[in-house]
């Protein structure tokens, strides 16, 4: 899908949102409807039309967007600008719709002033054109993945124990970087012993030692484009309780990965993995969603949340990651990174998931 369809089938919903234009603020969701990648822009969005603004500084880069938008040069304040333009970009009494997510309280004061009526708030219009992944957009995402599996053997290959967690993020991040990742889709999480009760560990200055489990949640960008992916390992023979989580949370993660087609639910995906994990007494130590989104950002819609009221469609890009979490013990997450198909998903991250030992 081309930036100007894009910006076409936005202009196409601006009705249905209750606004005439839509001043789109969020560096994503502009990199998505228009492929501009800096970051300072304001993209309005008209049903027949579009106008970026951008400052000096990415005025080149922002050349090629002239053959389906127009773009001009404003003062580095580009929300000032725009509310400065908006008079003679819009009709006297049109409704400016805004996003609620990405506007301060100051810009959105200055907006008021400026619009000809009420500004409008709006969520996640850009949000649910960008989760379903076009063909170009699957075609990166999985690009994005494939470097995941060369850096898991890597890790392998070096082993664990007797190196630090923040050694072993390192060496995750030389490792993308050698196979032409532009960059981390998110600062690697490496969590060993009690760290992996946390889901969201930091890497620290501890050495790794023998029987535990290690937590290792690694993704990359490409072309814009993220991936994520959880695999966790042992170190040896580890304690009972930590041996039965893998085991539980594994069988939780088969079971969502063979649930997941178009047309299911994103609450009741959830609670394909929820459930396997609770009927093993551990309900509670699995308190975070089955999985996310995953496109220009690592973190997007739609969620495998009990929250949410989604239903997964053909072309999203979703990932599958029951956790449990025992305090004071360990832990352990199993993430996959799939395309949501027609009668199942695909699955992108093809390394194994049987509990490996490392060294
Ligand atoms: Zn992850
Ligand atoms: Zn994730």
């Amino acid at each position: 899908m081309s930036h100007a369809d894009r910006l076409a089938e936005l202009g196409q919903r601006l009705d249905g949102l209750g606004v005439d234009a839509l001043l789109v603020t969020s560096r994503a969701n502009i990199r998505y409807l228009t492929g501009f990648g800096g970051t300072n822009g304001v993209a309005l969005v008209r049903p027949e039309a579009a106008t970026f603004l951008t400052d000096f500084r990415y005025t080149e880069r922002a050349a090629p967007l002239e053959a389906f938008m127009e773009v001009r040069q404003v003062a580095r304040d580009v929300m000032k600008a725009a509310c400065e333009h908006l008079a003679e970009l819009v009709p006297g009494s049109s409704r400016i719709g805004f996003e609620s997510a990405h506007m301060t309280v100051a810009q959105h004061e200055r907006l008021i002033a400026a619009a000809p009526a009420p500004p409008v708030a709006t969520t996640g219009a850009v949000e649910r054109l960008r989760a379903v992944k076009d063909t170009a957009e699957q075609e990166a995402v999985r690009r994005s993945a494939a470097l995941i599996q060369p850096v898991l053997e890597r890790i392998a290959g070096a082993g664990l124990v007797g190196r630090t967690e923040r050694e072993v993020a390192w060496s995750i991040q030389e490792a993308f970087h050698e196979l032409g990742a532009e960059g981390l889709s998110f600062p690697s999480i490496v969590a060993a012993h009690e760290h992996g009760a946390q889901p969201h560990a930091e890497p620290g200055d501890d050495l790794i030692g023998p029987d535990t489990l290690v937590t290792i949640d690694l993704g990359c960008v490409l072309d814009g484009y993220c991936s994520d992916c959880t695999r966790t390992f042992a170190t040896g023979d580890v304690p009972a309780r930590l041996g039965e989580a893998y085991a539980v949370c594994l069988e939780a993660q088969l079971a969502a990965m063979e649930g997941i087609r178009a047309g299911l639910d994103c609450a009741d995906a959830d609670a394909i993995g929820r459930d396997v994990i609770a009927a093993a007494g551990l309900g509670e130590h699995f308190g975070h969603p089955l999985g996310h989104g995953v496109g220009l950002e690592v973190h997007e819609d739609p969620r495998l949340s009990a929250m949410s009221s989604a239903t997964l469609e053909p072309g999203m890009v979703v990932t599958v990651e029951p956790g449990i979490y025992l305090p004071g013990l360990g832990g352990v997450r199993i993430e996959d990174l799939v395309i949501v198909t027609e009668n199942g998903c695909e699955r992108l991250t093809g390394y194994p998931k049987e509990l490996t030992t490392l060294g």
